[in-house]
């Protein structure tokens, strides 16, 4: 394992043990649940949409812990976010986790510390597990009502 690996996985690992944006809100637009049957992690999702801002995101996830690191990055990166950067962030990360592992540096930065998940990308059976939340996000940010 080079260093970047190492790296790499001390994010996943430090992300799977502390994860950013874990407890459902109260307050919410949307929410989705998600089940990865192939291992077994599954996610509740909430939203709350602020017009076409992404003003905050909780969830309650059980799973392996590519899954609930994959969560918690994607809080990291998405609370907060308008709407259209939530959705370019979502397709650059399935695209990356599509890559097998061979995936553009300038757009691994665009991804930040979720760029982290890329080496999974190398492991198919694994890729569900980390898009997993992002399915999640999506499909409640589409669960809001047109022009609130
Ligand atoms: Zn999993």
């Amino acid at each position: 394992m080079d260093a970047m690996e190492q790296l790499y996985q001390q994010i996943i690992l430090d992300h799977a043990k502390a994860r950013q944006g874990s407890g459902l809100l109260d307050d919410y637009t949307g929410e989705s649940f998600q089940v990865n049957t192939t291992c077994g992690d599954q996610v509740m999702l909430r939203v709350k949409m602020d017009g076409n801002r992404v003003a905050d995101i909780g969830y309650q996830a059980e799973g392996c812990s590519i899954s609930q690191a994959s969560l918690s990055l994607m809080y990291e990166l998405t609370a907060g976010q308008p709407r259209s950067e939530v959705e370019d962030l979502h397709a650059t990360f399935t695209e990356m986790m599509h890559s097998r592992g061979d995936f553009p540096e300038e757009k691994l930065d665009e991804l930040d510390d979720a760029s982290a998940l890329l080496g999974v990308s190398k492991f198919p059976a694994r890729v569900k597990c980390a898009l997993l939340g992002w399915m999640a996000l999506i499909d409640a940010m589409g669960h809001e009502q047109e022009g609130s």
